[in-house]
């Protein structure tokens, strides 16, 4: 005996009848009911069964049959040509249709099975036939729910595992105090930046930028006016470089460091003596200061043009006795490297 519900005890499986003679109709659902079928609803023709589908556009929630049982010849719209209509409807798409007919004749049934029907029953209707075929039909629909099911969750895990990565991958690559870029990235951009100025022969600037007397200000001013302040210095620098290439990142602590890419040394110092004078220019009040009445910022600047076995950390020592010097000369200055 087949099963005659769809999802546990609950919902009953709903079949659709499609026939234009009331015999046949009333035979069909006999036996359906008889096998405990109890959703079975009967409809006189096509069209009537286009609108029980809520064609040409079901609702979302529109109660939709779990087989069709259509009948070939019909006064309105043929069972073929009703086939291909319904078919066409995304959202009915995957209800299978069974054609009931009594013509078998081999283009008869090419053309349904081409409108997409599952399968055929021969009239007159032989029950044990008919019920077997019926419930075929209805494994083949719970079947292909199942396969969408798992589809569906399949996308929305990769999409939710995407969404994560992403976050995890950014979150990483970004300082959590400053939100601009943190010195791993820093690290990973430098390494590419130097051997992409290998490879095209162009010089590669870095800045090393290191705020004056933030101990003092700390202690005068408390830890989170300190954390306040490197907040404002970080976006000061950020909006301060001009070029895609160019990088700005807290290197750590009170520290930052900026890559610029295809920049000579003087073309760095002009950058560095910018972002000094910025930095000056926000005029926060730094009591403590040996260099100023407000918060400044020293920088050492140093430029390379790679050459093979060379390693960025050679660039970056530079950049620090730089920014030594610039601290060691009275603090709010920018030196480079090699130069007085
Ligand atoms: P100099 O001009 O020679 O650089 O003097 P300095 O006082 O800035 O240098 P020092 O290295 O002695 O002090 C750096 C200070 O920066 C000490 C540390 O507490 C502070 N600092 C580092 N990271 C943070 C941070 O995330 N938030 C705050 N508020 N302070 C920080
Ligand atoms: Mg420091
Ligand atoms: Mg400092």
């Amino acid at each position: 005996m087949p099963n005659a519900t769809s999802s546990g005890a609950s919902e009953p499986i709903r079949i659709l009848i499609v026939d234009d003679a009331e015999e046949s109709r009333l035979l069909l659902q006999s036996i359906l009911t008889g096998a405990r079928y109890h959703g079975v609803q009967a409809v006189e023709s096509a069209r009537a069964a286009f609108k029980v589908l809520g064609m040409p556009r079901p609702a979302p929630n529109h109660p939709l049959p779990d087989l069709i049982l259509l009948d070939h010849i019909m006064s309105d719209i043929d069972g073929v040509e009703a086939c291909r209509k319904i078919k066409a409807v995304e959202a009915l798409r995957d209800i299978p249709i069974i054609m009931v007919t009594v013509a078998t004749g081999e283009k008869t049934l090419r053309q349904a099975f081409t409108a997409g029907v599952v399968d055929y029953i021969m009239k007159p209707i032989r029950k044990v036939e008919f019920l077997a075929r019926v419930s075929a039909g209805l494994t083949l629909k719970r079947e292909l729910e199942a396969r969408k099911a798992r589809e569906r969750e399949l996308v929305e895990v990769t999409q939710r595992l995407e969404a994560a990565n992403k976050m995890l991958l950014s979150r990483s690559a970004l300082d959590g105090l400053t939100v601009i870029p943190n010195r791993r990235r820093f690290d990973e951009v430098l390494e590419h930046e130097w051997k992409w100025a290998m490879r095209t022969g162009r010089t590669l600037s870095v800045v090393l930028i290191d705020v004056d007397d933030f101990k003092p200000y700390n202690d005068t001013y408390g830890h989170q006016a300190g954390d306040l302040c490197l907040k404002r210095v970080a976006g000061v620098l950020s909006q301060g470089i001009k070029r895609p290439g160019d990088l700005v990142a807290r290197y750590g602590g009170e520290e930052f460091a900026v890559v610029l890419p295809g920049t000579e040394v003087k073309g760095a110092m002009e950058m560095a003596e910018s972002f000094r004078e910025q930095i000056e220019a926000c005029a926060m009040p730094h009591a403590r200061s040996r260099s100023s009445r407000v918060v400044t910022i020293s920088a050492g600047v140093a430029a390379s043009l790679p050459a093979r076995g060379d390693k960025p950390a050679g660039l970056i020592e530079a950049a620090d006795r730089a920014l030594y010097r610039a601290k060691h000369e009275g603090r709010n200055r920018v030196k480079a490297s090699g130069r007085d």
